[in-house]
């Protein structure tokens, strides 16, 4: 059997973003994180007790041929640790697949479970650290652990990718990293994260990227307003332009 706590070495060998999802499932690479996960799980909230959590890594989601990739930060202990989703079940997943639902990037404004019907439409959701990490915050040695996963997801987009929506300055700077190290053309010193940041990246072999900055989705910036849902449906909008999407409106 394969040894789950190198799972990360094997991202290179993956052929297609359902073998990755599944190498990604099974990750055993981080203790901290493994033992978190599997203890939210096993402990619940109280409003969630009679149903089982997924307690494991959450691989992104969305069409292998997208020209979006919204990256976030990390799986949320009791929403996509609880249904396997990215972003699905809690107050952050409502708030994004509504502006997501409203720029025609989703086939619907809500998100409750992995089997609620929802359908991404040329974009894909996904996140530099794989595992719900206590209080929100990976370390950066778990960061740089997951990195392979978001570097193999970036390649097998490689084809179709025209635009990355960061949401929140974690994100961006763990995929400058990982573009960095793809061989992207990423200018010294990285550019900033802020909200409305624009950067077009240029990689040698002709490929063009457009890196979008937008704050997090958290409760912390959408209840006190520094998010509202008209910044990121426009966010999601200019994404979706530059893309020239074809999206369903
Ligand atoms: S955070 Fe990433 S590397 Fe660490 S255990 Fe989870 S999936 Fe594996």
């Amino acid at each position: 059997m394969a040894d789950l706590t190198r799972a990360p070495e094997r991202a290179a060998r993956t052929r297609d973003l359902d073998s990755l999802a599944t190498l990604i499932s099974s990750c055993h690479a981080c203790p901290r994180l493994v033992a978190w996960r599997e203890k939210v799980a096993h402990e619940k909230r109280a409003a969630f007790r009679d149903q089982e959590y997924w307690g494991r890594p959450v691989p992104g989601f969305g069409p292998e041929d997208a020209s979006i990739l919204i990256v976030g930060l990390a799986p949320a202990a009791h929403g996509a640790n609880r249904t396997g989703r990215m972003f699905t079940g809690d107050r952050s997943g409502d708030v994004l697949f509504a502006a997501m639902h409203a720029v025609g990037l989703a086939n619907q404004a809500h998100a409750e479970s992995i089997d609620d019907g929802l359908r991404l439409i040329d974009a894909r959701v996904t996140s530099p650290v794989h595992c719900a990490p206590p209080d929100n915050k990976p370390t950066p040695a778990e960061r740089r652990t997951c990195a392979p996963f978001l570097t193999r997801e970036l390649e097998l987009m490689s084809s179709t990718l025209e635009v990355a929506v960061v949401l929140g300055g974690f994100g961006w700077q763990a995929l400058f990293g990982v573009l960095g190290q793809a061989g992207w053309n990423v200018p010294r010193p990285r550019p900033r994260f802020t909200h409305g940041a624009i950067v077009d990246l240029a990689h040698p072999d002709g490929r063009t990227l457009t890196i979008l900055g937008c704050f997090h989705v958290s409760q912390q910036n959408t209840f006190t307003g520094r998010l509202t849902p008209a910044m990121l449906e426009e966010v999601l909008a200019l994404a979706r332009r530059l893309a020239g999407s074809t999206g369903e409106p």
